[in-house]
This record gives structure tokens, C-alpha cells and sequence, in this order.
């Protein structure tokens, strides 16, 4: 069966928490998109883990970790992070690249950070990691695709015709040095020796490995909100974070995504720039984030401070709706057992008018949040194992969230570890 797993916010929802846990008893972890811009973190027996590139699958032995067509492939960045896990005692994982995977080019890396520092202010709040130009390059048909490293003369011609324009944006608009044809194609042949043993040809690998009934995980990166379709555009990624994008950036019929669990996170968080409606600020907002996650609310990748905000109903309900959510994964739970009372925004005025549909950015710019306020359970809720046990506050927290959703929390997560999980009707 195919499973994905996938965000409903803007990411940081604790999807890596999810993947790892659910990949000891599946076969493949595939990822679909994204690239090493997002971070998941991940604790289990090895220690404490941020991965950028590499399926949270990487942990099992008997897992095979993915890299599928939709995936900006940083191929350094994925070889650092195989020896890094490495060196701290992790088997070498099995890892199967996409053929039709793209790569990151270094000038992608370097154009992100250019266009960052031309607008300035205005920016997007990009990690840098050169996301927005790959995917660009990739719909302009001039991105490269793995398969690609392995025909030279063809890998030659290709280099000249993009760089003439490349470096023509290069030497007017940012005012840098050009690229060297010589150089890329050489950083391209060792990109090549790097990728060389994991190629394969993962759609049909899949088409087989679905026909033999094995388990596997579709791993998203970020959340809805940040789908340049279905997000708050164009505060967005670069590629899709729904679900319905696993069939695509995998290479696998849509119909075989027969679960998505979405993970939902009991509070709010954003890295980046963008509208946020139910957003707190000053001592409120830093308690939160200090004894939020594991550690505190900081990027994994870039370390800024995650702004913070209370539960959002409207955003989580649209952000599940969107997935196609048929279970939801609630999340981080633990976290607000400090609290007496916690606000949550169950809708959003717009022009004098209540609603609890989620509008279109501009739109969304003019919301202000309908706060509600729930009893605090005031307790540590980590290592209980069982709904039942669980504060009666708490569980009238988790009931009224569902209820506001309309999908069913089936797993709550009281922890960062593997374990610490309440299965609440989750069908495996
Ligand atoms: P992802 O990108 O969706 O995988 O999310 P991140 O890994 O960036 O952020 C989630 C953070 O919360 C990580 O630091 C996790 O270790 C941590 N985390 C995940 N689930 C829980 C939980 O239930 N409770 C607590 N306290 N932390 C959690």
C-alpha cells in the first residue's frame, strides 16, 4: 500500500517524526519535491538528526530511501549527508536515485542568493539553496537531468547554450562574474561519479514494487500553505507539497495513494516572510517558541526563529482539505502543557465578516483572527501511551480541534522520540 505523508501549515508540522516512525514497518520511503531548502528533524536510537535531502527512511536497515524525479537533487548536499549519517554509526542506507531527477546547479545556488540581494528588502526569504532558479530552469526546459550526466557531447552542447544566457543575467542585471564551461562540466562529471551507483529507473521500480505489495511512504516536504498553487502565493515554495503531487514526483498512478496523513500541528509556526493571521508576538510568542519542538522553534536548515502564532482552524482545515487528509497526525502536544488557558483562532474576520474558509493572499491579508479560549490541562503529557489517560482538558483540546477540521486525528504525537505516539484508531 502507498501511504503519504504530507503537511497541513507551513511546514515544521513534525513530518519527519512521522515518516521515521512509520518506516519501520515500510519497505520504501520515497521523497516527491522539495529540495535541501526544508529540514526534518529526527530522534530515534542513533541520536539526533536534521536531514535536508534524504528520505526519513534512512534510519531502517530494511528500508529502501528514494530520491524521486520531483526532488531538486543537490547532489553534494545528498553525499554529505550519507557520510554524515555514517560516521555517526547509522548502516549505510539503500538509496535508489530518480533517473529523471533534476540537479542543482551551482549557479542556481548563486543566482538565489544574486536575486535575495537585488531585492533587498523585498525579499522572499528564501534559505538560498537555490530553489526557485531550479525549478524555474526546470519548467523552462533548461534544467539537467541526471541521465543526462551520462552523455558527454550532449552535456557539452547543453552547458553552452544555457550558459549564454546565464551569463548574460550574470554580467548585467547582478553584475558578477560569468560561469566557466570548462568548470561546470567538470563539477558535472564528479556530480556524475557521485550519483553514478544509486541511478535507477524508480518508476518502474515502484510499478514493481506496488505490484509486489510492498509497504511505501510518500515523504512531502513543508505544508499546503506553501503550495504555489494552493498556498499563500507568492510567499510559497517551488514545487507542490500535496499529496496529490506524490503520484507525479514519484512516478506512481494516483489512484495508489490509498492513505494521507496529515500532520497538523497543535500550535502555529512559519519561517519566512508572508501573511500569518493568527500570529503572537513579544513574551508570549518567545515562551512559546522556547519550549516549542524539540528545543526550541528554530529553522533546521537556516536556524532563524520561527514566528509563532495559536492553533488556526480556518488554515488547518483548508490545509487538510487540500491533501485530502484521511487521517490526521496531531502534533506537539506535549508543548502546551504549560498553558492556563489556550486561545485558538477559530475563524477570520474579513470586511466585518466571520468565515472559516481560507481566502486567496490578498484577502487573507485583511483577515484578523476570531480567537476562542480552551482550560489549559497544565500537565507533562509525555510518555502516556493511552487516549484514555490522557488529561480530560487535553482530550476536549484534540475533540474540539477535530470537530472544527471535520477529518479524524487518528495518531497524536506527545514527543519528539519514535514512540511517542497515541494510536487513536490508526489503521497500519
Ligand atoms: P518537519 O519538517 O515537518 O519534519 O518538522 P521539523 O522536524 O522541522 O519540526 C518538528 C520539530 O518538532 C522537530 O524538532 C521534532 O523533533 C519536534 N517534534 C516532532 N513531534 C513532536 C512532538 O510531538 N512533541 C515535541 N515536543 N516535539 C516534536
Amino acid at each position: 500500500m502507498v501511504k503519504a505523508i504530507v503537511g497541513a501549515n507551513w511546514g515544521d508540522e513534525g513530518k519527519g517524526k512521522i515518516t521515521d516512525m512509520l518506516a519501520q514497518d515500510s519497505d520504501i520511503v520515497v521523497r516527491f519535491q522539495g529540495g535541501a531548502n526544508a529540514g526534518h528533524t529526527i530522534i530515534n536510537d542513533y541520536g539526533k538528526f536534521a536531514l535536508h535531502t534524504l528520505p526519513s527512511g534512512v534510519f531502517n536497515d530494511n528500508t529502501v530511501s528514494i530520491i524521486g524525479n520531483g526532488v531538486a537533487l543537490n547532489i553534494p548536499v545528498l553525499f554529505d549527508e550519507i557520510k554524515s549519517i555514517e560516521d555517526r554509526g547509522v548502516p549505510a542506507p539503500k538509496i535508489l536515485v530518480s533517473d529523471r531527477a533534476q540537479i542543482v546547479m551551482p549557479y542556481h545556488i548563486l543566482f538565489d542568493q544574486y536575486e535575495e540581494e537585488r531585492l533587498g528588502g523585498k525579499s522572499f526569504g528564501s534559505t538560498k539553496s537555490g530553489i526557485a532558479p531550479f525549478y524555474s530552469d526546470k519548467y523552462a526546459k533548461i534544467g539537467f537531468q541526471v541521465s543526462e550526466l551520462f552523455d558527454e557531447e550532449y552535456l557539452r552542447e547543453k552547458i553552452a547554450n544555457v550558459c549564454e544566457q546565464k551569463n548574460v543575467l550574470l554580467e548585467h542585471l547582478y553584475h558578477k562574474p560569468a560561469i566557466d564551461e570548462e568548470e561546470l562540466f567538470q563539477t558535472l562529471m564528479e556530480y556524475k561519479k557521485m550519483v553514478e551507483p544509486y541511478v535507477c529507473d524508480v518508476s518502474t521500480y515502484l510499478a514493481n514494487a506496488i505490484k509486489e505489495g510492498k509497504d511505501i511512504l510518500l515523504e512531502g516536504q513543508l505544508g499546503t500553505l506553501k503550495d504555489p498553487d494552493h498556498g499563500i502565493y507568492p510567499m510559497v515554495t517551488s514545487s507542490s507539497t500535496l499529496a496529490a503531487y506524490g503520484a507525479i514526483g514519484a512516478g506512481i498512478p494516483p489512484y495508489e495513494i490509498k492513505k494521507v496523513i496529515t500532520v497538523v500541528k497543535a500550535y502555529s509556526s512559519a519561517v519566512g516572510a508572508g501573511v500569518f493571521v493568527s500570529e503572537i508576538f513579544g513574551e508570549e510568542a518567545d515562551e512559546l517558541r522556547r519550549r516549542g519542538g524539540d528545543g526550541g522553534e528554530f529553522g533546521a536548515t537556516t536556524g532563524r526563529p520561527r514566528r509563532m502564532g495559536w492553533f488556526d482552524i480556518p488554515a488547518s482545515k483548508y490545509g487538510c482539505r487540500l491533501q485530502g487528509a484521511t487521517d490526521v497526525a496531531f502534533t506537539v502536544l506535549d508543548v502546551l502543557g504549560y498553558l492556563d488557558e489556550i486561545p485558538v483562532c477559530v475563524g477570520y474576520e474579513i470586511d466585518g465578516k466571520v468565515t472559516t474558509d481560507f481566502p486567496t493572499t490578498r484577502q487573507l491579508e485583511k483577515a484578523k483572527p476570531v480567537l476562542e479560549v480552551l482550560p489549559g490541562w497544565k500537565s507533562d503529557i509525555r510518555g502516556i501511551t493511552k487516549y484514555e489517560d490522557l488529561p480530560e482538558n487535553c482530550r476536549k483540546y484534540i475533540e474540539f480541534v477535530e470537530e472544527r477540521l471535520g477529518y479524524p486525528i487518528t495518531l497524536i504525537s506527545n514527543g519528539p522520540g519514535r514512540n511517542e505516539i497515541i494510536y487513536r484508531g490508526f489503521e497500519k
